[in-house]
């Protein structure tokens, strides 16, 4: 079997699960372009808690965790089955670290559904969750991402799903597609890190635009996940889909072994590219 890509998802609003915009569009766009896998692992940034635990339900529930959105996002649902199978697998792989079986707590939240709803809309891919431990260090996480690769070579998609840049406390409502500069800054920094040499990916916590880019750790410690797995195989990370929201949003997404369309800021226009070219020159 192929060693599976591994992608990093800018999830950004929840109404992306219901919307048809450039974002939505190329994540529906490398579903169809990129192999199907067994299962998918998602680490989601909303899942951020005190222990390292991965769902094995077999029919996990969508978790509606937000308030104040249409009722139509309360509706909706993503029936994906659950994979006990993989949840034990993801323990045995990752020793000596530990990870704990979570049978009745979590499912799916948001962070994965609203991603999934566009990368397999039929819901048909087995779908386990792995916390984010908010007790450990980032170092822990590029560690337990670099122990979570093999699964890559046994069917298994690693999906992240955070936001590189992710400040809800300096939203601009009015500009839908606008960034900051240090949004900006911050953004094309972690693209260069990622393509050019992933396992430094903590440099960017050194980086001047950090403390406003990443005010909290949780949607940004997905790219670790990432950035861990292309450390582990590829050397590099290629970024996929760039464009922000709302200011202090960055929407870029990496691909690890993903050989799909590119999508810059400009739009879905962008050619086929193989994955190792940085998306600058997409820029025409
Ligand atoms: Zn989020």
């Amino acid at each position: 079997m192929d060693r599976m890509p591994a992608l990093f998802i800018g999830h950004g609003s929840p109404m992306n699960t219901l919307e048809l915009n450039r974002f939505t569009q190329a994540w529906r766009s490398m579903g169809t372009a990129l192999p199907r896998p067994r299962a998918l692992l998602v680490v989601s940034a909303h899942w951020f808690f005190g222990a390292t635990a991965v769902t094995a339900m077999p029919r996990p529930r969508t978790i509606h965790d937000f308030y104040g959105f249409p009722q139509a996002l309360f509706d909706f649902d993503y029936p994906a089955p659950g994979a006990p199978e993989l949840a034990q697998e993801v323990v045995e792989t990752v020793k000596p670290l530990w990870a704990g079986l979570d049978l009745d707590q979590w499912g799916l939240d948001h962070g994965t559904w609203s991603v999934l709803a566009h990368l397999y809309p039929d819901a048909d891919v087995p779908t386990v969750q792995l916390s984010i431990n908010a007790l450990k260090p980032l170092e822990y996480h590029l560690e337990l991402a670099r122990r979570l690769a093999p699964l890559r070579e046994r069917g298994v998609m690693i999906l992240s799903s955070g936001n590189v840049v992710h400040n809800l406390g300096r939203i601009r409502w009015n500009e839908p597609d606008g960034a900051f500069d240090w949004t900006r800054r911050f953004d094309e920094a972690a693209i260069a890190l990622m393509a050019e040499d992933p396992g430094a990916v903590l440099k960017l916590v050194e980086h001047p635009d950090y403390a406003l880019a990443v005010p909290t750790p949780d949607h940004f410690i997905p790219l670790l996940y990432t950035a861990g797995l292309a450390a582990a195989g590829e050397g590099s990370a290629s970024a996929l889909v760039t464009g922000y929201s709302l200011g202090s949003l960055s929407m870029t997404c990496f691909g690890v072994g993903a050989d799909v369309a590119v999508v810059d800021e400009r739009g879905a226009a962008a050619a086929t590219l193989p994955p190792d070219v940085p998306p600058e020159q997409t820029n025409t």
